[in-house]
């Protein structure tokens, strides 16, 4: 699963509706995330032996308005329902169509049905986009991209979106993947920075024994690597995504070389930092009245106390139920579900539509009970 662990990384807020400085330079209507939530999938691409892009647009033209490095809430139909979020990977300076690049992760419910099942002309429920993973690598400042896997997809989004808009003033955008054959976007990443030299480019294989071919760096990405990549990267702000041991890897080196980590933001995609207790506390609301109430999840039969200013998620956790999420933080949508009876407060900020509270969901991360409650989970 993929969190923010960072605020906001310009401090810029995500577009929303009503902004009246974006330009609209068309009379295509914008996409209403409080309204529009079908995207019908136009082509698919087959990027490495694993990785697909799916492109997508809405039913009628739509002008989407994001961020490059925020992402989208997917309602995949396997297993009933599951909910994904995926990092838009196209450029921001291409409005309408949504591009997300999907690996194939084994025997994971929504990432293989992505790509056995999404095909041109198939609709897909949405939600977003969302997040605060985001820069301008056209702006003044030097910037350090490093993703590994699938990580790569908001880098990619910046990058292209710098690329398109103008160019990116001094950004180097490192990449580790597993062999040669698994770089994402090579191709294009190449050609963007033979046209662009404000765009410096370094790939990095942990194995490369079976290409031959293969001139570039091998071996886990280390300081000596990056010292020999680029010597001015303290200088930076470095951008980090991929896995949760590649990223603490990447946070320990830096630290170690004594890098001023208030320059440092990253994402993850990982569920395992998750499970682990990694990721940042759930969102608990002030403490109301000091009661605990009892939360049953009507699918698993799970009942749980729940403490004062204890989310429903926390409790979850707590009793060992480990309900799909995502941002902890009411935003991306994950933890979507059904509240039964009860009451609760949830604070959330902006992953649910208004219909969806009129129809009794709640987001879990953010709500704590005002009542005993009971939960479709
Ligand atoms: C905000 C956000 C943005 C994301 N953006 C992207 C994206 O651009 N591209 C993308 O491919 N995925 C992305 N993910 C991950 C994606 O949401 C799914 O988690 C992923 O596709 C696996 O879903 P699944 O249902 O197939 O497997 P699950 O049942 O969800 O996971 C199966 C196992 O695979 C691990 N896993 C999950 N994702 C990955 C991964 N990407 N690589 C390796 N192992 C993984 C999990 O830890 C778990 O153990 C993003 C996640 C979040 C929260």
């Amino acid at each position: 699963m993929m969190t923010q662990t960072n605020p906001p990384a310009t401090g810029q807020a995500a577009p929303s509706g009503d902004d009246e400085n974006f330009t609209e330079a068309t009379r295509i209507p914008l996409w209403d995330p409080e309204q529009d939530d079908v995207l019908v999938c136009r082509q698919v691409r087959q990027e490495t032996h694993d990785v697909k892009t799916f492109v997508f647009s809405a039913r009628e033209p739509r002008a989407f308005r994001f961020y490059p490095g925020q992402y989208m809430t997917f309602e995949l139909p396997v297993e009933g329902m599951v909910t994904r979020s995926y990092t838009i990977s196209g450029s921001a300076a291409r409005p309408y169509r949504i591009e997300i690049t999907v690996k194939r992760v084994p025997g994971g419910p929504g990432s293989n049905w992505l790509h056995d099942y999404m095909l041109p002309g198939k609709e897909v429920n949405v939600s977003g986009p969302f997040g605060e993973f985001t820069t301008d690598a056209t702006g003044e400042e030097k910037l350090l991209f490093i993703s590994a896997g699938s990580g790569i997809t908001p880098m990619m989004s910046m990058t292209r979106t710098a690329c398109d808009l103008s160019e990116p003033s001094d950004l180097c955008f490192i990449h580790a993947a597993r062999t040669p054959a698994d770089i994402i976007f090579r191709d294009e990443l190449s050609l963007l920075a033979a046209q662009n030299p404000g765009l410096k480019l370094a790939f990095t294989c942990s194995t490369a024994a079976a290409h031959h071919s293969w001139s570039g760096y091998t071996g886990r990405f280390n300081i000596q690597m990056l010292s020999l990549m680029l010597p001015d990267f303290k200088e930076r702000k470095v951008f980090c995504c991929g896995p949760a041991p590649f990223m603490e890897g990447v946070r320990n080196m830096l630290r170690d070389t004594g890098f001023d980590m208030e320059k440092y933001y990253e994402e993850s995609f990982d569920f395992g930092a998750e499970t682990a207790g990694t990721f940042e506390e759930p969102v608990a609301a002030p403490e109301i009245s000091g009661q605990t109430f009892r939360v049953s999840f009507t699918k698993t039969g799970h009942v749980v106390e729940c403490g004062p200013g204890m989310t429903v998620l926390s409790a979850a956790r707590e009793a060992g139920i480990l309900p799909m999420s995502s941002c902890q933080r009411g935003i991306c949508g994950t933890c979507k579900s059904k509240l039964i009876s009860g009451e609760v407060d949830m604070q959330h900020g902006g992953g649910i539509r208004q219909r969806e509270i009129d129809q009794g969901k709640v987001l879990i991360c953010c709500s704590t009970p005002l009542s005993d409650i009971e939960v479709e989970l």
